[in-house]
């Protein structure tokens, strides 16, 4: 098995005899047959092949394939956002009557699919602390429970996913353990190696690292056994009649389940990214294994000098030898987490503010995890509406700084950021 560097480079595309040496961008909607005959078989899945790029698009599909061979998956697709890839990834097993379990610290975004979007269209489901001991997170499951969702590194309270634990309280209900791994990356961890059966990714954060595209992956681990409850994944084990009868266990094995969300929900819902914006990806991901290494090293300059400021109350970074995650990172993500940070300047909402007023060079901007450092104030942007009592008990405090370290000079971050406390 090639490392990580030489697949981030090499994997998914690999080129014929002269053939260009870069992925092409099929920037097509559709494809041409010569017979009414394969292009019917291609609509019944019998045999494979693209017709429209709805469904699957070759520059997409190996950029996917990079992704997977990345993750050590069986199976990928790509979605046009990390919204869709986290949606697909779960109502791909879930219907109307069924329930999820998810842990309580998730993507802002992520908690209103579920908590709102999803419950509207009939699925449940019960939030629960990633830190809560095995008998709470069992006590959270029902009959109807087909899956559990958790994140690797949660954005952005930075908690550390015991990952064996919730792959265990998993299994033993029969569902899979789908794992958000958008802040590490395969880079610095690699979920299926600790238990859990799916990945998904919001590739708009560093996959795409410079503020590109927005994208979303779903990877397949191949190793869930769906047919050991068939009853509980009836979509995937019974025949699917828009199909013809095609049963995506029998007919496809470990590509069950990424066939089926490609040829349903692709198909119906139609998520797709554009064949340029997969070529910006894989072009960016050649790099990610150098970017994830200096953003993980400035990080932890940054949180070092931040822990040692007079004016810095707390520092909230998993690789600081005090924090509450660090076993847990140390353990699976021994090379570091990703390159963002919260912290609270002393003097509350009005300093905060005006840290970041007097920022030079970090920008100010509603985004993590891209080459260029930036900062959010949540209290004053994104969570505005709520009061500081409702902040607190939010875990987001109204001195919150949110900081994502870019591949800058550390120097020259912890400079800009010196100056700025300097003018509070
Ligand atoms: C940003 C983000 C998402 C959502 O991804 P989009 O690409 O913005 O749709 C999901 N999960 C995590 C952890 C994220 O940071």
């Amino acid at each position: 098995m090639p490392h990580i560097e030489t697949i981030s480079v090499q994997g998914g595309y690999r080129p014929g005899n002269g053939e260009p040496r870069q992925l092409p961008i099929i920037q097509s909607t559709t494809f041409k047959y010569e017979s009414s005959e394969q292009m019917a078989r291609l609509f019944d899945l019998s045999e494979a092949g693209y017709f429209y790029t709805r469904l699957q698009n070759p520059t997409n599909d190996h950029a996917a394939a990079k992704i997977c061979a990345m993750e050590g998956g069986a199976a990928a697709m790509l979605t046009s956002s990390g919204q869709a890839a986290s949606f697909f990834a779960l109502f791909n097993i879930c219907s109307a009557g069924d329930h999820i379990v998810a842990s309580s610290a998730i993507y802002g975004g992520t908690y209103n699919l579920i908590a709102v979007t999803m419950r509207r269209m009939g699925i449940g489901c019960t939030f629960v602390h990633p830190d809560a001991d095995a008998d709470e997170i069992n006590a959270a499951f029902c009959s109807k429970t087909r899956a559990v969702f958790a994140e690797s590194l949660a954005n952005p309270a930075m908690v550390v996913l015991d990952f064996e634990k919730w792959a265990d309280a998993a299994h033993a209900h029969g569902v899979p353990l789908i794992v958000d791994n958008t802040f590490p990356t395969p880079v610095n961890c690699r979920p299926f190696e600790f238990g859990a059966d799916i990945v998904v990714h919001s590739t708009t954060k560093y996959m795409d690292g410079h503020a590109t595209c927005v994208g979303g992956a779903i990877v397949d681990s191949g190793n869930f056994d769906w047919e050991q409850n068939p009853d509980m994944f009836r979509g995937l084990t019974l025949p699917d009649d828009s199909y013809h009868g095609v049963v995506y266990t029998r007919d496809f094995g470990k590509g069950a389940y990424i066939t089926k969300a490609v040829a349903q929900l692709m198909r119906d819902l139609g998520s797709t990214p554009a064949p340029m914006n997969s070529f910006l990806l894989n072009t960016h991901l050649e790099s990610l294994p150098l970017r994830m290494k200096r953003h993980c090293e400035n990080a932890q300059a940054v949180a070092q000098y931040l822990s040692g400021h007079g004016q810095v109350t707390w520092v909230n970074y998993p690789g600081l030898p005090g924090n509450r995650y660090h076993a847990l990172a140390q353990k699976y993500m021994p090379h570091g987490t990703c390159g963002v940070i919260s912290f609270g300047v002393a003097g509350g909402r009005e300093a905060a503010a005006k840290f970041m007023d007097s920022l030079k060079m970090c920008a100010i901007a509603t985004h993590v995890a891209d080459a260029k450092t930036c900062v959010l104030h949540p209290a004053g942007t994104t969570h505005r509406q709520m009061t500081d009592a409702q902040l607190e008990a939010a875990g987001v405090g109204p001195d919150l700084v949110r900081l994502s370290c870019g591949i800058e000079n550390a120097q020259d971050i912890i400079e800009d950021i010196g100056q700025a406390l300097g003018a509070v």
